[in-house]
């Protein structure tokens, strides 16, 4: 029985199109697991309904954020998609900005706007006093400059997905992000398990980027919330602590950051 774990998803797209035919069950399962806390990240505003509605399921353990992913900052669009961000972090309660950032692993070209995007959304933060839940990939400097720019005390939040080395990590902390931790730490090859432990765990939070980067043993495949419990188990290694610390720690810094 794992009645004692407390574990929060940080960061999951409970609404994928990949969980249409058993999105229930699969929160339930993963409720059943420990996992309690579930933070949705937004994409973009084809999802905002969906969102809506599974708060509405679940207003207990279902947590929001709005923002929009760098990979959907598209020319045609990206203005329209902002303006839907603001109203509607006007309109309801948001527990971040999220997820927001810089990807040129898919497009180097929208690089300028997705900055501008960045930006505008850490001020909408800011503004609303939430934190922000940041994707990077391949994008590290670029992410850094506007952090850096932004640096101050209201700005807050997570590192989702860290995949960066040690320095980088001690960077993004300085910044006052925390590193959202998934299934990249139980790769043979993600390398983030090779310093983490030189990382304070008050600086770690917990996340399964699901339906994306499953841990071992379900890599490749489909990841789901439930399997939180697997980087939780993979971080008591690596911490040498019992789980139900590291549910309890990670849990607590994840209530700081979404202030819930
Ligand atoms: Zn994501």
């Amino acid at each position: 029985m794992n009645s004692k774990l407390i574990l929060t998803d940080t960061h999951t797209h409970l609404y994928s199109e990949e969980f249409q035919n058993d999105r229930t069950e699969m929160i339930e399962r993963a409720i059943e697991a420990g996992v309690s806390r579930f933070f949705v990240p937004s994409i973009d505003s084809s999802y905002t309904k969906k969102m809506y509605d599974l708060e509405t399921q679940f207003p207990e353990n279902i947590f929001l954020m709005m923002g929009l992913h760098p990979c959907y900052v598209k020319p045609e669009s990206y203005q329209q998609e902002l303006a839907h961000v603001e109203k509607s972090l006007a309109a309801k309660k948001f527990y971040a900005v999220g997820e927001i950032g810089i990807d040129l692993f898919w497009d180097k070209t929208t690089l300028q706007i997705q900055q501008e995007a960045f930006r505008f959304q850490i001020q909408l933060a800011k503004k609303h006093k939430l934190a922000i839940n940041i994707h990077c990939r391949e994008a590290f400097d670029e992410v850094f400059e506007v952090l850096e720019s932004e640096k101050s005390p209201e700005l807050f939040g997570i590192f989702h997905c860290f995949t960066g080395d040690f320095e980088q990590a001690k960077h993004a902390i300085d910044l006052g992000m925390k590193l959202g931790i998934g299934g990249v730490a139980t790769f043979k090859n993600g390398k983030i398990d090779q310093f983490l432990n030189e990382i304070d765990l008050k600086h770690i939070v917990l996340e399964t980027d699901s339906p994306y980067l499953a841990p071992v043993p379900f890599r490749g495949k489909r990841n789901e919330s439930s399997y939180t419990k697997l980087v939780a188990e993979k971080l008591a290694q690596i911490y040498n602590l019992p789980i139900e610390e590291i549910a309890r720690i990670t849990t607590e810094n994840s209530k700081q950051v979404f202030g819930i």
